[in-house]
């Protein structure tokens, strides 16, 4: 199954990041950091490697129910279709808003999507590494009806790429009668937001109308401070996925009695036992003290980082058009450059100076994978070039 949507509009959202830049650069209102939107993007490259490796494992699942178990087989029609898609949009406001209340999930499966404390475009793109598998139990209602899988990825598929667009503070309101019935940037714009009324709200995909049937909408006020309670504070997209994982392992080991581990794995994310004290509520946020993490090296180190950023979308995209025509020890070992590079590059974004030995290391490596994935006429002209500009580019920028 090589139609994936999601992958297929890799182009449209670059396209859209552009033109939000530009609306940024006319505006001057700066929505965009360099550290947090690589990030964001790293975590979307480290999602989707996840994916490409996993991904099948979930939609066996699905396969399996419809195939065994479904109790019809749904025509493919227009109107089959629509009802598809309202089916999965529900599905998706109870896989999201369980995401949300239930801690385990927060922390395995959704969380790094809400931890940039910007938003912009590229934060649609920042998605977890672990979701895919949990999310599709609550999809299985769908094979059990008969819908067949080919059509619930397409639409799964369309409904994803539809969320993307609503990640920007570039459009304020939409019409009164669009702002009733979908979800919005400004519907959205709440959801991100880490002020405690904002917190848990607008969970829709497509359509807000399920937070207004089910009691968890809020409309846009004051603007939103974005990001997590407990900021994450990393630029590593690797740890930024593990690091709830811990802090959440850490908060079972030290709470007392079994059934208390269990209920900080399924309560709400925040529970406690009284004894340490109840459950603790999202803190309020004040503005005026309020700073982001913003750690970065110097202007030339952070170009650098940017122009090899670009190398590594380069391979990942060219990993994801292709990896159906890889065996499974290519995947694993292209895998495995894509998350080094992306974690080593946030790494050197915070500044993080003992990592600066093994980058000369990934120049090579780097060159390696191009000359491999690339067709056999230009392969060796680019990979030899791409070491003869990053080396030098890499020695002046770390200087500074
Ligand atoms: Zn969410
Ligand atoms: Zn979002």
């Amino acid at each position: 199954m090589d139609f994936n949507p999601v992958i297929l509009s890799i182009p449209l959202y670059f396209l859209l990041i552009g033109l939000e830049l530009i609306h940024q650069a006319v505006t001057k209102v700066k929505s965009y950091r360099t550290n947090d939107a690589i990030t964001n993007i790293s975590c979307g490259i480290t999602s989707q490697i996840t994916n490409a490796l996993w991904g099948v494992m979930s939609v066996a699942m699905y396969q399996y129910v419809y195939q065994y178990w479904s109790v019809a087989e749904i025509q493919v029609n227009w109107w089959t279709n629509i009802a598809l898609f309202i089916l999965v949009d529900f599905f998706y406001y109870w896989f999201h808003r369980a995401s949300h209340e239930i801690n385990f999930l927060w922390n395995t499966a959704h969380v790094v999507h809400h931890q940039s404390e910007d938003y912009n475009l590229s934060v649609a793109l920042r998605q977890t590494s672990f979701g895919g598998v949990f999310s599709m139990l609550f999809y299985l209602p769908l094979a059990f009806m008969g819908f067949n899988t080919l059509s619930f990825l397409a639409v799964k598929g369309i409904n994803l790429i539809y969320q993307f667009w609503i990640h920007t503070e570039a459009i304020n309101k939409l019409p009164k009668w669009f702002e009733a019935i979908f979800n919005t940037p400004s519907h959205h714009r709440v959801h991100h937001g880490r002020n405690p009324k904002y917190i848990d709200r607008n969970h829709a995909g497509t359509l807000i109308v399920w937070d207004k049937m089910f009691g968890t909408f809020q409309p846009e006020e004051e603007k939103p401070t974005y990001g997590v309670t407990k900021p994450t504070n990393t630029w590593n997209p690797v740890w930024a996925n593990v690091l709830p994982i811990v802090d959440m392992s850490k908060q079972v080991w030290s709470t007392p009695g079994i059934m208390n581990k269990l209920k900080v794995l399924f309560y709400k994310p925040g529970w406690r036992p009284m004894e340490q004290g109840g459950y603790q509520a999202a803190p309020n946020v004040d503005k005026s003290t309020y700073v982001k993490y913003d750690e970065q090296p110097n202007l030339s180190l952070v170009k650098y980082l940017l122009g090899q950023f670009l190398v590594v979308l380069l391979v990942t995209s060219l990993f994801l058009f292709t990896q159906a025509s890889y065996a499974w020890t290519q995947k694993l070992f292209l895998a495995g450059f894509i998350t080094w590079s992306v974690m080593q590059l946030g790494l050197l974004l915070e500044n993080r100076r003992s990592w600066i030995l093994l980058e000369y290391v990934r120049i090579f490596a780097t060159a390696i994978v191009l000359n491999f994935m690339l067709p056999a006429s230009i392969s060796l002209e680019v990979s030899i070039a791409s070491t003869l500009v990053f080396v030098p580019w890499f020695f002046i920028a770390k200087r500074k």
